[in-house]
């Protein structure tokens, strides 16, 4: 019987279970579908409720699990199909192409510099952020190789000035490129590791038990909700992460879109979408914390930034999250214990007007700010829903994996020998993640 372990999901939660399990002596397959291991962790800026840099803590981990004897980390990479037989799953996972030699790059960037197309990037579009086709899922990413964007090698990026644009052969059939400026540029550097033919590899592995870890995302609100969409200056509370880290698109200043000028006063409104007869009929729990830690690290950046949260319901449940909630108020915060209803822009300063029912007053008022932030909650994995078919196991009414029983047998699912943990199983914070992942881990290695 294999002693192997597969963990789906390189967030913090799938790092911690990948090396408790690799320490305790078990192989470990940590698979992840995207470019890089790290997930959203590694796009904050810092965590509360310690205001500790979040990739700094974030990417010794990564380097260690790139680093264990027992730890095989593939990225780019899909769950197919599962089979149980005799307490043994055999699991045939997909290695999507990235179209580069993991073992030639060395990250060097020289095909990147010398990509000519620049596209918005996926997470930080809406604030400025840019990335090449050929591009670094971030500075830290593990493994440290760039990707390709596949619309730019399966030509459909023509139209935007792509180097490959001009040919007609499928690179499938070529070996050799003189046309695209990234083969060239790493063949100069002496690697030759872009790979354009590159096509997708099957494996099959034999495992004992498999950790879900699939994490969670940051809720996209719908457009016009409070002007989402329509005014430049309303983002969410990930984007507005992004603007504060100085690995993120604007180097950590704190600039409206509109005009790139720093943001002064800026409100944040909790639960934004949130409702039970539309939007997220649910409490996400990190946002109340997630926005006291973003006002704090916006008076760090500036004293002098007014800043407002409008809010219904204060969740600080957490160890040393009341004490952070009185930091923020002590570095003049104010909370407003509000019900806003609506946003209006003003055309010429592209400043917002909050109109909103102050709940302890009862009386209609009106505030104008700068920039507006949207706290709009946690949401599943869309991928979940194909994962769960997959595994043959089930998700509750919201998409998170269902939990075997909440109670009595917490992280096991009705399939023996599959185990959830982090986001997967709901909304989240990253020490409860942490203390679920060692939990899944141990019932995954003495399965
Ligand atoms: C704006 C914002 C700020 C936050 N700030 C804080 C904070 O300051 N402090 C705090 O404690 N928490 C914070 N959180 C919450 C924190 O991000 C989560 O608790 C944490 O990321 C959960 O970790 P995870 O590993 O379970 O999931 P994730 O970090 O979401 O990682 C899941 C991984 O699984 C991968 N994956 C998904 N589906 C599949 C699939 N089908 N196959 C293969 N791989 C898959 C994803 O690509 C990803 O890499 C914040 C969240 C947001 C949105």
């Amino acid at each position: 019987m294999s002693d192997a372990i597969l963990i789906i999901g390189g967030g913090i939660a799938g790092i911690n279970a990948a090396l408790n399990a690799g320490d305790y002596g078990c192989k470990v397959y940590l698979i992840d579908d995207t470019a890089s291991i790290g997930g959203m962790m590694a796009r904050l800026d810092k965590t509360f409720p310690t205001n500790d840099c979040s990739i700094c803590i974030e990417s010794p981990l990564m380097y260690e699990v790139d680093n264990h004897p027992n730890i095989e980390i593939l990225t780019n990479t899909e769950v197919r199909r599962v089979k149980k037989e005799n307490g043994t799953f055999t699991v045939r996972l997909l290695k999507k192409a990235k179209f580069i030699d993991e073992e030639r790059c060395t990250g060097c960037g020289s095909c990147v510099e010398a990509c000519p197309v620049s596209v918005p990037d996926e997470l930080d579009g809406k604030i400025g952020g840019m990335r090449k086709l050929i591009f670094m899922p971030f500075p830290q990413a593990v493994p440290n190789v760039s990707v390709i964007d596949p619309r730019c090698r399966y030509g459909k990026m023509r139209e935007l000035g792509a180097c490959v644009g001009g040919c007609v052969v499928d690179c499938s059939q070529c070996r050799e490129c003189p046309i695209a400026l990234c083969v060239k540029a790493c063949k100069e550097e002496g690697k030759d590791a872009v790979v354009l033919w590159q096509a997708d590899r099957p494996m099959d592995i034999e495992i004992k038990s498999i950790i879900v870890a699939t994490g969670i995302r940051s809720a996209e609100p719908d457009t016009g909700l409070y002007g989402y969409n329509i005014y430049g200056n309303v983002i969410t509370y990930i984007q507005f992460e992004r603007l504060m880290n100085a690995g993120g698109p604007t180097a950590g200043e704190i600039i409206r879109p509109s005009d790139k000028k720093h943001a002064q006063k800026i409100a944040w409104i909790q639960c934004a979408g949130r409702g039970l007869t539309k939007g997220l009929p649910y409490c996400s729990k990190v946002c109340c914390m997630v926005a006291t830690k973003q006002t704090i690290i916006t008076k760090e950046h500036d004293a002098s930034t007014e800043t407002l949260v409008f809010y219904n319901d204060l969740k600080a449940y957490g160890k040393g999250f009341w004490g952070f909630y009185q930091k923020a108020i002590e570095n003049g915060v104010r909370y407003i214990r509000a019900r806003p209803y609506d946003v209006s822009e003003d055309p010429k300063t592209k400043n917002l007007t909050i109109r909103y029912e102050d709940l302890d007053t009862a009386e209609i008022e009106e505030v104008e700010v700068e920039l507006l932030v949207l706290s709009t909650g946690l949401v599943p994995s869309e991928r979940n829903k194909r994962l769960a078919k997959v595994l043959k196991i089930e998700l509750d009414n919201l998409g998170f994996f269902k939990e075997k029983d909440p109670m009595l047998a917490p992280l096991e699912t009705g399939v023996e020998g599959i185990y959830v943990c982090g986001g997967a199983t709901g909304p989240i914070d990253i020490s409860e993640s942490v203390v679920q992942a060692s939990a899944a881990s141990m019932k995954a290695v003495l399965k």
